[in-house]
């Protein structure tokens, strides 16, 4: 029975802040049970209204470094003094399972993603906000940020932008429906890939004997 499990994919989103990642995410994980998010560790403390296990996995200094140095991070990076990464286990027990995961991460994430033992795994896609200006005007309507810190998230836009070409697909985020529509068609056509369907052999096998009868 276990060979008819297809193993799931590690479905990567990157984009500059502000293009829409999130809120594509969340649309997609709000109506496709068979998609998980994942969960990141971090060193940074807790927060009030956080709970451990849903926002995060709240990790000591000590214990999140021993996790990279043993290998249990997928990927993982610095932020501000903080660390944060996304735990291998989960992910890897979630796969094996036939759950998808889902990964928002930056271009330094999806790299390490890539090159991890579930790289067979992985689908990557990049999206594009239709323009510098539409960008900024998001950042600014989220209400998320103070001046200062949209200014930040705009100079880091262009060194974002420029690693478009290491993933499989590229969307631009213009139309929001539109967008979610070729979002969930890319997982559609990922999850019938020949490769990805291991019931194949044996319903082919069936079609045959059905001839031969
Ligand atoms: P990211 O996660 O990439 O930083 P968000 O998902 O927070 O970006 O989106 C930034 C802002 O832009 C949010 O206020 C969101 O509601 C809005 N937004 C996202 N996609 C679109 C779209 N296609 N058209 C207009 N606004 C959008």
């Amino acid at each position: 029975m276990s060979e008819q499990i297809r193993s799931g994919l590690l479905i990567i989103i990157s984009s500059p802040s502000g293009a829409g990642k999130s809120t594509l995410a969340k649309r997609l994980l709000a109506k496709d049970p068979a998609i998980d998010f994942s969960v990141s560790a971090t060193t940074r403390p807790m927060r009030p209204q956080e709970v451990e296990g849903k926002d995060y996995y709240f990790k000591s200094q000590d214990e999140f470094l021993r996790m990279v140095a043993e290998g249990e991070m997928l990927e993982h990076a610095e932020v501000f003094g903080n660390h944060y990464g996304s735990p291998l286990a989960p992910v890897a027990a979630a796969v094996a399972m036939g759950q998808d995961v889902l990964f928002d991460v930056d271009w330094q994430g999806g790299q390490q993603i890539r090159a991890s033992s579930l790289r067979d795994n992985v689908v990557s896609i990049f999206l594009l906000p239709p323009s510098i200006e539409e960008l900024e005007s998001r950042l600014n309507a989220r209400g998320q940020d103070s001046a200062e810190v949209v200014n930040n998230r705009m100079s880091k836009a262009r060194d974002e932008i420029s690693h478009w070409p290491e993933y499989d697909y590229v969307l631009v985020n213009e139309d929001l429906e539109a967008c979610e529509t070729q979002l969930r068609s890319i997982v559609t056509a990922e999850r019938l890939r020949r490769d990805r369907q291991p019931g194949l052999v044996e319903r082919v096998r069936k079609l045959n004997a059905e001839c031969e009868a």
